[in-house]
């Protein structure tokens, strides 16, 4: 297994002549970091992403002759995948679950959806961290069916891909995951997070930065991610356990609230009469979710304001919850957390992702994102043994593709929104 290095174009299509030859064109598609709103994007509720610049890669060239291949630099390793249309199924060619599954995925949804796949060679290159909660799957699924789709000429609009990347790896990866992570990684907006209703699929971006060079004393905080560089193995069996705990909670709740599809339709009032009636466990799962969605409200509205004390502590606010309600912390999330509230200059520090190990995402003053890294690289690793990563991240766009004009030099073009 190779670490996953920085990318330059150049260097895929090098990579990309050595393992399959030919000139290939270039897709990315960016990780993300959730600022707030975990665990509700599959309960219909509020999310507050901003896609980062990691990326994944996909060297794309077209093939007449009805083969997929894939190679991974990650794991060093090429597959030939089937591209003949199946039933949906969660059993990938071989039987086991591997790196794979995600661009199988997508090219049995792309087969459902009647698109053409004449082949093609395919070469994945990711910087985003695996498993680390910053959504390299996501990302995966979306290189690939941007690459496989401009490859066929037969380009699909971001929401279209978003979905299908969803799908592709609920269906065929066998995670329930929600639709954060493939929307983010096609509509993530340089120096914007989205915030998005999971419900409606519309979400407004809400700025990073100051837009007024005169606004220095609200000067924008840097985002800072720190990985536990841990991954609890329950970590996917848990998050589908989530899932189904929050359905209990909405069939219990429909029994007693007919208009109840999911827990968006709740309000805490309503939870709360309803708790003499509900199992504990599916009160504070429903509980964490219903007051999330509420952090998420005020801290797109925080973020707005410039306000970051109040950003802070929604934060702070989620961390607690995510720990005490929907149970999904660990020793390691919860050790970064706490040594980041020891520091001046850290606006608010919680888990990110699915949690059982993975990130926390911080919120740090520009004078102060140096000695953060220090400090909590250094108790983390006196704790722990651990040498953490820690990432000062730039936020990015969504998928694109690498366009060349000849004598030029090189452009990434987004995909088309309309
Ligand atoms: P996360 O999305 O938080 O990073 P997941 O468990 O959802 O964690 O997805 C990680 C999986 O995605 C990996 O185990 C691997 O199968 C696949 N994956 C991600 N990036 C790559 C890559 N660069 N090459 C091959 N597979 C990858
Ligand atoms: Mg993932």
């Amino acid at each position: 297994m190779r670490d996953s290095t920085p990318a330059t174009p150049a260097g895929l299509r090098a990579d990309f002549r050595r393992h399959f030859g030919g000139e290939p064109a270039v897709c990315r598609a960016p990780g993300r970091v959730n600022l707030i709103g975990e665990h509700t994007d599959y309960n219909a509720g509020f999310v507050l992403p901003v896609a980062i610049a990691f990326y994944v890669y996909a060297a794309v060239r077209a093939r007449s002759d009805g083969r997929l291949r894939v190679h991974s630099t990650h794991f060093d390793e090429t597959v030939e995948l089937p591209i003949t249309a199946g039933p949906a199924s969660v059993t990938p060619p071989g039987g086991e679950r591997r790196w794979s599954d995600y661009v199988w995925g997508v090219a049995q949804c792309l087969l459902a959806r009647g698109e053409p796949l004449p082949g093609a060679d395919l070469l994945i290159h990711g910087e985003v961290p695996l498993g680390a909660g910053l959504s390299s799957s996501a990302a995966l699924g979306m290189a690939a069916a941007l690459a496989l789709t401009q490859s066929a000429r037969r380009p699909l609009d971001p929401l279209t891909l978003a979905t299908l990347c969803q799908r592709a790896e609920n269906e065929f990866a066998g995670t329930r995951c929600g639709i954060m992570d493939p929307f983010t990684a096609a509509f993530g907006r340089e120096g914007y997070a989205l915030c998005l209703d999971c419900r409606t699929l519309t979400y407004r971006p809400v700025p990073l930065e100051a837009h007024q060079p005169s606004d220095a004393a609200a000067a924008a905080p840097r985002l800072v991610i720190c990985n536990t560089m841990i991954r609890h193995r329950l970590a996917a069996s848990e998050y589908n356990k989530r899932r189904a705990e929050c359905e209990r909670g909405v069939a219990a709740l429909a029994r007693l609230l007919p208009h109840v599809r999911s827990l968006r339709d709740v309000t805490l009032d309503e939870l709360r009469s309803a708790r003499p009636r509900l199992d504990a466990v599916i009160f504070r799962r429903c509980r964490h979710v219903l007051t999330e969605n509420a952090r998420v409200a005020a801290a797109a509205t925080a973020l707005e304001d410039r306000d970051f004390q109040r950003f802070g502590q929604l934060m702070g606010d989620s961390h607690s919850s995510l720990c005490r309600d929907y149970e999904v912390s660990c020793d390691e999330l919860d050790l970064m957390v706490r040594l980041a509230r020891e520091l001046d200059g850290v606006y608010g520090a919680r888990m990110t992702g699915g949690g059982f190990g993975g990130c926390t995402v911080n919120l740090v003053r520009e004078d102060a994102v140096e000695g953060f890294r220090r400090f909590m690289a250094e108790r983390y690793r006196q704790a722990t043994g651990q040498s953490p990563e820690i990432y000062v991240c730039e936020s990015a766009d969504g998928a694109s593709r690498l366009m060349q004009a000849p004598g030029e030099g090189q452009s990434w073009q987004r995909i088309s929104r309309d």
